[in-house]
């Protein structure tokens, strides 16, 4: 019998869910005409392009406009967009006494803010790194204090993709409204998680990303709060209103429709069901000798568990899991490979020996209660066995 696999990596991919699947498909061989073509299979791939667009704008709150929304290529497109956008429309302010040049964002952000932000230094700009709380949040008093008359953004993440931590987001947006900056959150662990809702929160601009929901990779989008006159991203056609050039990736953005109405389809329910299953795989996993639970307690993503294991190396431990059947990860994926500890971790401040000994266990609307079992009993057997190999640990022990 092949090895039942049990899949707890949410927050680094997904799998493409049937209705996104069969939502697609017809976009590839029958209606695969370029939806700026005046033909019938044009117009109905600009007929569905339109409904995906009124989807996202939906998911995104009540008010949310569907011109708000950019199809882009994922996660990491639209945060690069929001960020050196925001930054190009600070340049631009030039007046005798201010030079927006300044930005305002956290220490725990993805590598796609905090590398966008790191290019944007390289060019003058100066930025503000938020230290977070020993959870991983950052609060709206810090924004409020880091804001200067030189801000021309405030990018501060809705969800943390290692530690599932949730920041206090609506509280930001109304330091940002107030002060008059612009405010760019990164959504793409938090839709379809958590309600996310754009006017509710302020926010001028929100990054989400399609594989992480469901639908399949390379497709994501970014939200533009109308008024705001983001500079292109992509120069060339006229595609998504001559700020996001290239002809439209039709079965993904299809996909992308499908998968966010999905999303925000009964999103309470699962939300409580999953955190349920989380607290237990929490509950089962502390329970093993040395422990500790990274990201916050509470303010968590419902299906976010985040652990450091004294005494072992997370790499060894996921090498062990997998033997098991079990895919979870060790810090963030793109993180994993370098040998680093995660940066999200060492904000926290978790020295570097517990930041290397973590293990993260993304659960979803396929995990069962017995998943959660099997995971209990696979992590518990991996430590013993890890920590009974390791002279470390013997000398930690005794
Ligand atoms: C995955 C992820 C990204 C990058 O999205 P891609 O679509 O993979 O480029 C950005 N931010 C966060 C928080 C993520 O989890």
């Amino acid at each position: 019998m092949p090895q039942k696999i049990i899949y707890a990596d949410n927050a680094a991919t997904t799998a493409v869910s049937r209705s996104v699947l069969e939502a697609m498909l017809p976009f590839f061989t029958e209606d695969f005409g370029n939806a700026s073509a005046m033909y019938k299979t044009g117009r109905n791939a600009a007929r569905a392009v339109l409904k995906a667009r009124e989807s996202a704008a939906a998911a995104l709150g009540g008010n949310a406009e569907p011109r708000e929304i950019f199809f882009t290529s994922g996660g990491t497109e639209s945060d690069n967009w929001a960020v050196k956008g925001a930054a190009m429309l600070g340049a631009a302010v030039r007046t005798a006494f201010v030079q927006k040049r300044h930005i305002v964002t956290t220490a725990v952000e993805h590598h796609a803010v905090l590398k966008s932000c790191a290019a944007l230094e390289k060019q003058g700009f100066s930025v503000t790194y938020l230290p977070p709380d020993e959870f991983g949040r950052v609060t709206a008093e810090q924004v409020a204090a880091a804001i200067t008359p030189q801000t021309c953004l405030v990018s501060v993440m809705t969800a943390n993709n290692e530690v599932g931590t949730i920041m206090p987001v609506a509280e930001i947006g109304a330091v940002c409204r107030e002060r008059g900056v612009l405010f760019h959150t990164d959504a793409v662990q938090a839709v379809g998680q958590i309600p996310v809702d754009v006017n509710k929160m302020n926010i001028d601009l929100l990054s989400l990303s399609g594989h992480k929901l469901h639908a399949p990779k390379g497709i994501g989008a970014l939200y533009v709060r109308k008024g705001i006159e983001l500079p292109p991203f992509m120069d060339g056609g006229a595609q998504e209103r001559g700020r996001r050039a290239g002809t439209e990736n039709v079965p993904a953005i299809v996909g992308l429709g499908q998968a966010l109405t999905d999303a925000v389809t009964d999103l309470s329910e699962r939300a409580e069901r999953l955190s349920a299953l989380r607290d237990e795989l929490i509950c089962g996993l502390l329970a093993i000798p040395e422990t500790r639970l990274n990201g916050h307690p509470t303010e968590r993503l419902p299906g976010n568990v985040n652990i450091s294991v004294r005494g072992i190396e997370g790499e060894s431990l996921l090498l062990m899991l997998d033997m098991k059947g079990i895919c979870a990860s060790s810090g963030s994926a793109c993180a994993s490979g370098s040998g680093e500890p995660s940066h999200v971790l060492l904000a926290c401040g978790l020295p570097r020996e517990l930041a290397q000994s973590s293990l993260r266990l993304t659960i979803g609307g396929d995990t069962s209660a017995e998943d959660i079992t099997a995971i209990i009993t696979a992590v518990t057997e991996s430590v013993e066995k890890l920590r009974s190999l390791s002279p470390y640990w013997q000398r930690l022990s005794h």
